[in-house]
């Protein structure tokens, strides 16, 4: 059986949630309104008797519990309503992962993971794996295991929509640009080139926030994520739409679990091939204005890294 589910539990209230990030909350739920209505959740067989020859899995069998690391602020990719369900693109692809593994949406136990912790969580075990807007590159590479890649983003600009200032990365001089800590889209618009002036925060909501308020500019991130806050507040909120870097997604885990990394690359390739992908994608991703393409189909087979 398939469900819908909502996500407007999780973003009626702005107001409220911009109060729990400002103090620290858990999870930030930018925005009031999940444009797009319904976020397509579904159910995908779970396989039984599966042998695999990683610690990582034989542990969480033991348990009969897997802990994957996720976001709770990117809508319609990894989001967490204030029910405290999960939601989005990276969510589905979890579940897909996890079923293929032998494990249940109920033995799933999703933890918020952000960017700048994501190798010290992996590495020192706190989460089985990672699924969220994770680039795979060459230097995180040395740290932690990558399969996929399941998707590729670019890195772009959300604006306040009247700003007609900023038309894409070379406008950005003596602009006050918004981005991550941890992340690549920050690394790469720290460059001298782009001559912006960066404010670094941890919470991707945090700097939807900013931006709204007028202490920032610009935030810079994945297209696919930007899409999804202007999605959710249209009448104040725009993507430039000039992508000016490549992020392939990919589930990230221990590096030294090659048995669970290719058991991890192969369940992808399952849910790709079957179109479970696609039909998650299109009632996820595809709702935000990312829509689904043989350009954003990943490739087949996934290298094995
Ligand atoms: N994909 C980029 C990264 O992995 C940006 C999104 C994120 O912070 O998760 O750094």
């Amino acid at each position: 059986m398939r469900m819908l589910k909502t996500a407007a539990a999780g973003a009626v209230v702005l107001a409220l949630a911009a109060t729990a990030t400002a103090c620290g909350g858990e999870s930030g739920t930018a925005g009031d309104k999940p444009a797009g209505g319904e976020v397509y959740s579904g159910d995908y067989k779970v396989a039984s008797g599966v042998t695999v020859d990683s610690p990582v899995l034989k542990k969480a069998q033991a348990a009969k519990k897997i802990v994957i690391g996720v976001k709770a602020d990117q809508p319609f990719l990894g989001f967490k309503d204030t029910a405290g369900t999960y939601s989005g693109f990276d969510i589905e692809i979890a579940k897909m992962v996890a079923a293929d593994l032998g494990f249940s949406e109920k033995q799933i136990k999703f933890d918020t993971i952000d960017s700048n912790v994501r190798e010290t969580t992996i590495s020192k075990g706190q989460v089985d794996f990672y699924v969220g807007t994770y680039t795979i590159n060459d230097e995180r590479k040395k740290q932690v295991g990558f399969a996929g890649p399941y998707y590729t983003a670019g890195a772009d600009l959300l604006v306040r929509r009247e700003d007609k200032s900023i038309t894409g990365p070379n406008s950005l001089k003596g602009k006050k640009v918004c981005s991550i800590v941890g992340s690549t889209p920050l690394q790469e618009i720290k460059k001298p080139k782009y001559g912006a002036d960066t404010v670094q925060l941890s919470k991707y909501s945090d700097c939807v926030k900013s931006l709204l308020d007028g202490q920032v500019d610009a935030l810079t991130t994945d297209d696919a994520i930007l899409k999804g806050y202007a999605a959710q507040r249209h009448d104040k909120l725009r993507v430039v739409e000039k992508p000016f870097t490549k992020e392939p997604y990919g589930v990230g885990m221990k590096k030294d679990d090659k048995a669970l990394r290719d058991a991890i690359s192969t369940a992808l390739e399952h849910h790709i091939k079957n179109g479970d992908y696609e039909k998650a994608y299109n009632g996820t991703l595809g709702k935000s204005g990312s829509p689904f393409t043989k350009d954003t189909a990943p490739d087949l087979p996934l290298p094995r890294y």
